[in-house]
């Protein structure tokens, strides 16, 4: 987990699209995929940006951080998907 300095941080981040990106606004703290349009500018003056390698460290850090209600995840890119795993489905 390290903080996105500035734009053209962001930029290499969304260009590569591999991990996600956390937008720590005052209002609402949201997670996106790294590559989703939905991510916005990086203007640091206004909010900080998060950038985590891996979903994992990222619930994690957000759980711990903010509690397990206390934050979004982008609803254009789906970060955190439901599980897939067929025993959830009761078979
Ligand atoms: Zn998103």
């Amino acid at each position: 987990m390290r903080k996105v300095v500035e734009q053209f941080d962001l930029a290499l981040l969304q260009k590569e699209g591999r991990g996600y990106i956390l937008n720590a606004r005052n209002d609402v703290k949201r997670l996106h995929r790294a590559g989703c349009e939905a991510v916005g500018a990086m203007v640091s003056t206004a909010y900080p940006k998060v950038f985590f390698e891996q979903l994992d460290e990222a619930l994690k850090w957000l759980d711990a951080e903010y509690g397990k209600s206390g934050w979004l995840s982008c609803g254009f890119c789906y970060p955190n998907p439901p599980s897939l795993d067929p025993k959830d489905f009761g078979f």
